[in-house]
């Protein structure tokens, strides 16, 4: 057995034989032609050519995965007629005196290598995009065919990269799970793999031989691990893990577009959690209503310098849009405690849990923050974006939170960039001190969302980090449960609603009990929402078991 370690970007098991994909780029000679003008007259007619099979893949993709999906087609028809991309092509045709292929090629290597050497995670993935056109108008120009991946038996497609439009063009009856030895989780493929529910491994590297072609092999989607030839413990593990996957899709089958409603007819609204644009595939599979917390963070912990507006504002936008107008909660930057980030330069702190994080160092490097919240009132325009602040312990704070918003955006509107004016700001209430001035922070905020995980550590004085306090973290102590009720009453008095996005959300044992309470919405990992609607749907509150409530009361 061989064991390849890649990345999942699709979850699922798949069990079957590899299939290898030839190179997908197409071999281009270099030829001279004195004629430019017929190779530019070759060129337009490709290019138009490219612009309405790209049309066709975009109708079939809307179908297949989404509008909001479907839109990488648009864009690869923009990138077509990109102003640059065509002045590159005419430039070498007509300066080199060689044939349109050449030209095209060249300028799709040069653009793709410019894109892959950017720091900004989305202009990266482009590459992959460019690529995939410059390719199809070479095929167009040469006639060749595009290659074929139907076969008998359906198997996993191994191959270097798959181009968005191969991935759509597929027999998805045909393809038990795709492997890679390059990619980005960024890249739209891995968008359209997840959407369409197909396992995906990418970034396999050399390990992927090309001698394996026809092996058994299982690939876990889950761990990003393939296993080639596997032994037989391996496979009945695997096969167990495939089934147990199974179960919970035919769940989401049974469950997805069901209403999350009770018995007694109580609605609840359950949203997802993510960390970046590419956990958004699996909240919709999930069928989840919003994002009901970004924990934007991510966005610097995975860079190495302050991330810029541009690329904060490109990934906030594309959530948004793949979202298509379903909320998204994107909290403010959570830097510290256990997030720690050397080029924030933080200084050495005895209880960093306790200390300078979160919202304390972004109203004391505004700079910073303004950063963000720039990228945030631009991305707004362009789908629900609502912005929640972490770590609040006054009221003072969300004033200030307020009065700096309102500077980023009178600077937008003195600019003529557009952005939602009404764009909602909440709290998280994660601090005792949240919970218990939640009657004045109701009158400043616009929701509220409970962050378990922090009011369980600062309530109860148990360090989250800290393995050994495992047992006093009781995250079903009454004190927590208090705290959370006081929040709702708070909120609903004010007209507000209230969420919660702790683990504690997602935790089947207190759907019950948070209906009851009111709790107007529950965000957790996306892989928990179908399940948390099988049990709101099976909930009766007005037959509740009161044991916790009635400690509460
Ligand atoms: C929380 O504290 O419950 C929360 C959702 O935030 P995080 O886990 O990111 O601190
Ligand atoms: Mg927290």
């Amino acid at each position: 057995m061989n064991v390849i370690k890649g990345k999942g970007v699709s979850n699922g098991v798949a069990i079957g034989r590899m299939k290898f994909l030839g190179k997908t780029r197409t071999g281009v000679k270099r030829i001279h032609s004195e004629n430019s003008e017929a190779e530019m007259s070759r060129f337009e007619n490709a290019k138009q050519q490219t612009l309405a099979q790209l049309e066709q893949l975009y109708q079939k993709a809307v179908v297949e995965v989404g509008e909001a999906n479907a839109q990488i087609f648009e864009i690869h028809q923009m990138m077509v007629e990109d102003e640059d991309y065509l002045e590159s092509i005419e430039n070498i045709i007509r300066s080199q005196s060689v044939n349109a292929e050449y030209a095209v090629a060249c300028t799709g290597d040069n653009f793709a290598k410019m894109f892959s050497s950017m720091d900004d995670e989305y202009m990266k993935a482009r590459s992959a995009d460019v690529l995939d056109i410059s390719d199809r108008i070479v095929k167009n120009l040469t006639n060749a065919q595009t290659e074929d991946f139907s076969a008998d038996e359906k198997l996993i497609i191994c191959t270097d990269d798959l181009t968005p439009s191969e991935t759509v063009q597929m027999d998805k009856s045909k393809v038990l799970a795709f492997v890679t030895r390059n990619g980005s989780s960024n890249s739209h493929t891995a968008i359209l793999a997840r959407t369409m529910s197909i396992p995906a491994v990418i970034g396999a590297g050399e390990q992927l031989l090309d001698e394996y072609d026809g092996a058994d092999c299982i690939v876990d989607a889950f761990t990003g691990e393939v296993y080639v030839n596997p032994d037989k413990e391996t496979a009945e593990r695997l096969t167990a893990k495939r089934e147990e996957d199974i179960k919970r899709r035919e769940l989401i089958r049974q469950l997805k577009g069901k209403e999350n409603i009770t018995l007694d007819g109580k609605k609840i609204k359950l949203y997802a959690n993510i960390g970046g644009l590419s956990d958004v595939g699996e909240a919709l599979r999930n069928d989840a209503g919003g994002i009901g917390l970004f924990r934007s963070e991510f966005l610097y912990l995975e860079s190495k310098d302050y991330p810029t507006e541009e690329t904060q504002f490109a990934v906030y936008k594309s959530v948004a849009e793949n979202m298509a107008g379903k909320p998204v909660i994107i909290r403010t930057m959570d830097i510290g405690a256990d997030k720690r980030i050397d080029y924030f330069n933080m200084p050495y702190e005895e209880n960093p849990a306790l200390g300078w994080r979160a919202l304390r160092i972004c109203l004391d490097r505004p700079e910073i923050f303004k950063t963000q919240l720039k990228a945030l009132c631009r991305a707004s325009a362009y789908g629900n974006i609502q912005i929640m602040i972490p770590m609040i312990t006054s009221v003072r704070e969300i004033r200030e939170v307020r009065k700096l918003v309102s500077e980023v955006q009178s600077q937008l509107r003195a600019d003529g960039v557009s952005f939602n004016e009404n764009m909602p700001i909440g709290v998280m209430i994660e601090t005792p001190a949240a919970a218990i001035i939640s009657d004045k922070l109701a009158k400043e905020a616009d929701f509220f969302s409970i962050g378990t995980n922090d009011l369980t550590q600062y309530t109860l004085a148990c360090d989250r980090q800290n393995p050994r306090l495992e047992k006093y973290c009781n995250v079903y102590h009454p004190a927590i449960l208090r705290l959370i009720k006081l929040a709702v009453d708070n909120a609903h008095a004010e007209g507000k609603w209230c969420g919660i996005c702790g683990e504690l959300g997602g935790d089947v044992k207190m759907t019950e009990q948070f209906l009851a309470m009111g709790v107007d919405e529950l965000s957790m990992v996306p892989s928990l929402i179908l399940e948390v609607r099988d049990k709101v749907r099976k909930c009766d509150t007005s037959k509740l078991d009161r044991n916790i409530l009635s400690d509460i009361e």
